[in-house]
């Protein structure tokens, strides 16, 4: 890095940044922009500079009625699930293709949005955005129902099928961490499956959703396929869930929140699928490279600030290289030391916000307090935005509130293990279950490892791979459903049995 730069100081926004800034606070429902009949805002923070940059809607009851309305017209005509499904596939591609024309601007909203470093948008969040999509729209033609030999009926006097219909209106609720992936992972397989949409982003991180919504037009959806509310959670997002329009939710965010939603769609029995929380081991065997090893355990937990659902934020390694693969960690403070989100040399930026930077330092203090000790970072490196240092915690215990609880910060929690049923053990005493890796050249120990532990992901000598078409999602506390992949198609989707007497 450049030591003659202020590496804290904010980079001057661009003007298609400024442009996305002065946006009117609106909603976009039935491909239009429209005046929310709420007139609340909520600010629109830069976190590396705690400064307003700009205002959104917070939209009400009445505003959530129109946008659902919308859907749910757009849905029951079949102006979307009856278009045939290769121009369904075509439209949902243009969309990509936007997304990847725009991509330098998207990058830039998301990185200042977020607090993320620019080069990292650009070269991570948007490539798996657009992936994301292209993948996803190739199972519009794909999806199918089957014909089935009934068991109990005479052979030949029946005619059994399975059809593949859409579920209806979608309800999709993201949260702040990767935005505009988020919304791909939710969008793209509800629309891909004939539903409408009705999508909430997080109240935190708005911005590239209303100009992903500006895309959907030129893209050619037709009105109402997708439709974008912004507002509170607790309100908006509440009264989105509760919606009896609303024949399905998508949320990902905190397992606090998936619970309360979790109830409100019992109620009614929509359909659900719940991603939410983690506490990821990453399990060091004694038999891996170190220097090849450590870079990368740190790299699983300090990208994107620790603000990832999957983050290894738990890391177990074996006593006989426990101290060398802590001093490899310590040698990757320079690298993920936080900066200014535009700063183009950077791989790391600040939390998202101040709620969360006092969540994550509240942490390590309650840490130190039950006897924890710093080995690397716990500090904010400057004032200037809500900053973290990348943090080692050792002499952890299981019950620590730091080993338990997912603090969705730059900290993880090292400890030492001798047997491989001993990290089992730890690594399943959890109330999360979202994934893990593994690190050892044996296949043996790769392959038990991936049978015992509990979690919907298990990585093999890499972390935080994702790929559109294995499906992704929790065991316990972690959620409910898969997305991604086939399945997270077909769980936009009913499954309707048709017997006809020939
Ligand atoms: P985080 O803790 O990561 O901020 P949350 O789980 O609070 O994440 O929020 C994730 C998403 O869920 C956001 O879009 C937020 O507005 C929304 N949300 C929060 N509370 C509720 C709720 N009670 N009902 C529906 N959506 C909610």
């Amino acid at each position: 890095m450049n030591s003659s730069v202020d590496l804290f100081q904010q980079a001057e926004y661009s003007d298609a940044a400024k442009k996305a800034f002065a946006r009117k606070p609106q909603l976009f429902i039935n491909n239009e922009w429209v005046d929310p009949v709420s007139h609340d805002t909520i600010d629109v923070e830069d976190p590396s500079t705690r400064k307003v940059v700009s205002h959104i809607a917070d939209a009400n009851q009445e505003d959530v009625n129109r946008a659902v309305a919308a859907a749910r017209q757009a849905f029951d005509d079949g102006r979307w699930s009856g278009m045939p499904p290769l121009e369904r596939e075509n439209i949902i591609r243009k969309l990509a293709d936007l997304i990847e024309a725009n991509a330098d601007e998207l990058a830039e909203l998301e990185a200042i949005d977020v607090g993320k470093p620019v080069t990292f948008a650009r070269h991570v969040d948007l490539p798996a955005t657009i992936n994301m999509f292209r993948y996803t729209a190739g199972w519009a033609t794909r999806l199918a129902g089957e014909q089935i030999a009934p068991a109990g009926l005479p052979n030949g006097a029946f005619h059994a099928y399975t059809r593949r219909e859409p579920v209806g209106v979608a309800a999709l609720i993201t949260p702040w961490n990767y935005p505009l992936i988020m919304i791909a992972n939710k969008v793209a397989p509800a629309i891909t499956a004939g539903c409408t949409v009705v999508l909430k982003p997080a109240e935190q991180t708005s911005l590239t959703a209303l100009r992903f919504a500006e895309l959907c037009v030129e893209a050619g959806f037709p009105p109402g396929v997708i439709n974008v509310v912004t507002g509170n959670g607790h309100t908006a997002g509440d009264m989105l869930v509760k919606h009896p329009g609303v024949d399905k939710v998508g949320f990902t965010g905190s397992t606090e929140v998936g619970k309360i939603i979790h109830n409100n769609v019992t109620n009614s029995l929509k359909h659900v699928t719940l991603e939410l929380g983690g506490k990821s081991p990453a399990i060091v065997f004694p038999d891996v490279n170190v220097e090849e090893v450590a870079p990368a355990a740190a790299g699983a937990i300090f990208f994107n600030s620790g603000q990832t659902c999957v983050a290894g934020s738990r890391l177990y390694v074996h006593s006989s290289i426990f101290d060398s693969v802590m001093e490899g960690l310590t040698q990757t403070a320079e690298f993920w030391a936080p900066c200014a989100s535009l700063q183009p040399s950077g791989h790391n930026g600040a939390l998202v916000s101040k709620e969360q930077h006092d969540r994550v330092l509240g942490y390590i203090e309650d840490g130190k307090k039950q006897g924890a000790s710093v080995l690397m970072g716990g500090n904010c490196p400057s004032d200037n935005g809500y900053f973290v240092s990348p943090t080692v915690l050792v002499d952890v215990n299981h019950n620590m509130r730091v080993v338990q609880e997912e603090i969705f910060g730059p900290v993880v929690v090292a400890h030492r293990f001798d047997d491989i049923d001993e990290v089992v053990g730890y690594a399943n005493n959890s109330r999360f279950g979202l994934a893990a890796s593994v690190w050892s050249k044996d296949l043996k120990t790769m392959h038990d490892m991936a049978a015992k532990l509990k979690a919907g992901t298990i990585w093999g000598n890499c972390h935080t791979v994702i790929d559109p078409a294995m499906p992704f999602g929790g065991y316990k506390e972690s959620g409910i459903g898969r997305e991604q992949g086939r399945y997270g198609v077909e769980s936009f989707t009913e499954l309707k049995s048709v017997v006809i007497q020939l």
